[in-house]
């Protein structure tokens, strides 16, 4: 497993001779790090690789598809409900426009629906429906040994953010779905796309639904989460971004003016202001010189 940060999603690496499988590919401004990584010890260590396989199609988890697939020629797999926003190409396969987030184009040859298995690492895994965070995300699961690869459909401090609706929100109904599905496979181990394996999957579960309730009773909490996440996930992207300029990247970028507009009732001076100094107090931001950086890592 090769372990990342939160632009770039974890890698699973599925070793077996001839048949060598990446679950995910990372962020695409990161791609040349992560064919070294795929290369290196953690990775294929010079074999050749098969197959890179999706849990869904996110910027952060399929950035690297077509740089991993142009350098080793393997075939790519995506969940079938994902085809239909990457098959054509647009901005929107990535929200380019609506989330400034991007990837490389890239065509997928085969997809993996719940209830398929496909065969990695020498073993036989099961594709289950895991959605919220993604309608559409699939998680792989290996009964045996019961390990679980889960996406963003569980980490161990909870799990990828569900975007916020006013009334009862479908997305967080299924999110509970997913857990319980998850909870019904009692893995032993969970290998999440962001974060560290974690075997007290009770624990996790427990804290995803904590957190999904909260959402789900207040919505303007959870756009207020979606902002801070959406924002820290762009300047990990960036880099960093002088603090003058914050005001007029949340004005353009559409998703925050949704969010505002919807949930939060601020301008977007206000929503800057605000949005700053919480993720500074939170500790996720440093602002020094007055230029913006994360304190994670990429
Ligand atoms: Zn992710």
């Amino acid at each position: 497993m090769i372990v990342r940060g939160w632009l770039n999603s974890n890698m699973v690496v599925l070793r077996a001779p001839g048949d060598n499988v990446v679950i995910d590919s990372g962020y695409c401004s990161h791609r040349e790090q992560t064919l070294a990584l795929l290369a290196g010890a953690a990775g294929l260590e010079g074999e050749p690789l098969e197959r890179l396989i999706n849990t869904h199609c996110h910027s952060d988890h399929m950035g690297g598809n077509a740089a991993i697939a142009s350098a080793h020629g393997c075939r790519i797999t995506i969940p079938e409900g994902e085809a239909k926003h990457v098959d054509p190409w647009t901005p929107q396969s990535v929200w380019m426009t609506q989330f400034d987030q991007r990837a490389d184009p890239f065509r997928h040859d085969d997809t993996l629906a719940a209830g398929d298995t496909f065969e990695a690492g020498g073993f036989t895994w099961e594709a289950h429906a895991a959605p919220g965070h993604d309608m559409d995300a699939l998680v792989y699961f290996e009964p045996t040994r019961r390990i679980l690869v889960s996406g963003d459909a569980l980490w161990e401090s909870g799990m990828g953010f569900v975007w916020p609706q006013t009334g009862a929100n479908p997305a967080i109904g299924a999110a509970h779905e997913a857990l319980d599905a998850i909870a019904r496979l009692d893995p032993q181990v969970v290998i999440p796309g962001h974060g560290a394996p974690f075997s007290d999957v009770a624990g996790a579960i427990a804290t995803a639904r904590e957190k999904l309730e909260a959402f789900a009773a207040d919505p303007a909490k959870n756009a207020r989460h979606a902002v801070k996440v959406l924002f820290v996930f762009a300047l990990l992207d960036k880099g960093s971004m002088p603090a003058a300029d914050v005001e007029a990247y949340l004005a353009r970028v559409p998703c925050y003016r949704e969010l505002s507009e919807s949930f939060l009732g601020m301008d977007a001076p206000d929503l800057a202001r605000w949005m700053l100094a919480d993720l500074e107090r939170a500790g996720a931001v440093t602002i020094r010189a007055g230029i913006v950086w994360p304190t994670m890592a990429a």
